[in-house]
């Protein structure tokens, strides 16, 4: 039951919820140092989180390219809880394929 925990704390890696609660702020370049190490080795070997923040930052630079929007963090993050929605099932299998 406390497996998921105990993989976090036992390799400091992010899990795939994680990376998509913190995908805004690394695309943003935002990301504490502490953070952006353990979010980037979890998104070297995880298809899903790649194609989530892939996604992700596509649709924020193509947003930061309409002259005069540079997309407010509200926005932001209703895109993150877009892209989430749509990718939860993907993001389910793998998150469960371990077990
Ligand atoms: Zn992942």
């Amino acid at each position: 039951m406390f497996n998921a925990i105990k993989r976090f704390f036992g390799n400091g890696e992010f899990d795939c919820d994680d990376v998509v609660n913190h995908s805004s702020a690394y695309i943003d370049n935002d990301l504490k140092p502490d953070l952006r190490s353990a979010f980037q080795p979890h998104l070297s070997k995880c298809g899903p989180c790649q194609t989530f923040v892939g996604t992700l930052s596509s649709t924020i630079v193509a947003l930061g390219k309409l002259p005069g929007i540079s997309a407010p963090s509200a926005l932001k993050q209703s895109l993150v809880d877009r892209i989430r929605w749509e990718n939860s099932s993907l993001l389910w299998r793998s998150r469960s394929s371990g077990y």
